[in-house]
């Protein structure tokens, strides 16, 4: 949906900044490995290895790894946007590995709730990754709101970031969405997350109902990486790492 594309600072312009990325690169990549993705979650690195290979030319699976392998500490995730802490986490890797990294950042925004609970969305109900009580928590605060005002979107922003020898990083962001509205209670197994609440618009079944395929058809992190496939696949050709 949205695009930026942004050269970060210690950019080649800045003479003064200049430096050899090698030097300042912490994490040996084994040969081969072309693309990073900064998520620790094996889930998510299938699945966007799904997404990504075929509609990256010259991207085969063995060319991606996910961050679980490299130990890295996780960064400070502290930016107030989706778009920001994808940034924070992609560059993080690219900067500790020299080697081209995607990262995602996403949630959940409810329209009568202002977008809460947004960038708080995995730590709705006060402890990070606690899926249930965060379902539990959003449909008590909702128990009353009707139907035609329980509309409510996923967000997905997807950040490539590019390092280059001289210090330099290419940056890209993708955004995704998902629309729909909040059930009253909790349908389906699949998925993680709010899916067993959330009624894509064409759908009458919740996200946990659908068949992964059909969820990543329509999924804001679908869309977001789909997105991003063409920027991936021109920083590739041009040799980087
Ligand atoms: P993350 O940035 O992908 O880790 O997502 C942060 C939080 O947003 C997750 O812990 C979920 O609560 C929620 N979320 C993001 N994407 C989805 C989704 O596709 N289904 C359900 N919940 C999601």
């Amino acid at each position: 949906m949205s695009t930026t594309s942004v050269n970060s600072p210690g950019a080649a312009s800045d003479p003064g900044s200049v430096h050899d990325l090698k030097a300042q690169t912490t994490v040996h990549v084994r040969d081969g490995v072309r693309l990073i993705l900064a998520t620790h979650n094996e889930h998510k690195v299938r699945e966007l290895r799904e997404i990504l290979v075929p509609l990256v030319s010259g991207l085969a699976p063995e060319h991606i790894i996910g961050a679980e392998s490299l130990a890295l500490p996780e960064p400070v995730e502290d930016g107030v946007t989706f778009e920001q802490n994808a940034l924070i986490k992609a560059r993080a890797v690219a900067s500790a590995t020299g080697v081209m990294t995607l990262a995602d950042d996403s949630g959940l925004g409810v329209d009568v709730m202002g977008g809460a609970p947004g960038i708080f969305s995995a730590r709705w109900a006060g402890r990070h990754g606690d899926d249930a009580a965060n379902r539990h928590l959003l449909l008590a605060q909702l128990a009353d709101i009707a139907r035609e005002h329980r509309g409510a979107q996923f967000t997905c922003a997807a950040a490539l970031v590019v390092p280059h020898a001289d210090g330099s990083m290419d940056e890209h962001v993708e955004t995704g969405v998902m629309r729909g509205h909040l059930g009253f209670t909790e349908h389906g197994e699949n998925g993680f997350g709010y899916d067993p609440v959330f009624y894509p618009d064409g759908y009458d079944r919740t996200n946990a109902e659908l068949r992964p395929q059909e969820k990543d058809a329509i999924s804001h992190r679908g869309k977001a990486f789909r997105q991003l496939a063409p920027f991936v696949e021109h920083a590739l050709a041009l040799g980087t790492r």
